[in-house]
């Protein structure tokens, strides 16, 4: 298994130097985060002790079971999943960094609430909805600028970009137009000069498309198969924190 993992991340590393390079992108620009979900502590581990350094879970029960055994190797946790309000203070004690599920302002204000409480502020990116499926969570894109708005005044809360998980299919072009307009969404919102936002992110592209997201912009592409294999459930499953 660690063979798998170590070869796998080479190759993975190997797509988005390419991807980068056919863009004419810098390789700094990119960064690599690892979806987690349903792996287990020691191979994550693995993959923690071999120069990786972003994992990122969907659900906070796992992120709850595993914390334990992989916080004395140094990490960087994002949290990626649905977020129910009555969850938030678990995301906080569990080291995560950065929501990058943000997609209504009630959860916006519960979380300010508590980061308020605790002295503490956290780094989010509103997620949008890019594909208009109703099963993925996300803001509608003609509601992205505007709640990008109104989560800015909330001064805990540091708007670090916009995170999307786009279109599901095996053909990348019928992605690549949820990427355009995460991008697009991207550069409206720099215009507005809004402040206390800063817009250098985009999380978008997973294991089947992140070529597809390098070349429309993605600063953080998010894999999870690629990397340690193929999971037993559809990722609905996962997308959605009450099943
Ligand atoms: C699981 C997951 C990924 C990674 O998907 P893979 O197809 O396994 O690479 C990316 N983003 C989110 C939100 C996920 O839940």
């Amino acid at each position: 298994m660690k063979e798998n993992i170590l070869h796998n991340l080479e190759v993975i590393h190997n797509r988005i130097k390419k991807a980068c390079e056919k863009a004419g992108r810098n390789r700094n620009e990119v960064r690599l985060l690892l979806a987690t979900k349903t792996v287990s502590p020691e191979l994550i581990k693995i993959a923690l002790e071999n120069a990786q350094t972003l994992i990122a879970e969907n659900k906070v029960q796992e992120l709850k079971e595993k914390y334990g055994a992989l916080k004395d190797t140094p990490h960087e946790n994002h949290f990626i999943g649905h977020l129910q309000t009555n969850k938030i203070k678990d995301i906080l004690k569990y080291d995560v960094v950065c929501v990058q599920s943000l997609d209504r302002m009630d959860l916006a204000e519960k979380l300010h609430q508590r980061l308020l409480a605790d002295g503490k502020t956290l780094e989010v990116l509103i997620q949008v909805n890019t594909s208009n499926e109703e099963s993925k969570f996300g803001i509608h894109p003609d509601k992205a600028v505007e709640l990008t708005r109104k989560v800015s005044e909330f001064s805990t809360l540091k708007i670090k970009g916009l995170m999307t998980i786009g279109f599901f299919s095996a053909e990348t072009e019928k992605v690549r137009p949820c990427f355009k307009l995460l991008k697009n969404l991207q550069q409206e919102i720099i215009k507005q000069n809004i402040p206390n936002v800063d817009m250098k992110e985009l999380s978008m592209g997973m294991s089947g498309d992140l070529e597809t997201a390098i070349e429309e912009g993605a600063t953080i592409v998010r894999v999870g198969t690629a990397v340690f294999g193929a999971r037993v459930y559809p990722d609905h499953f996962y997308w959605n924190e009450g099943v």
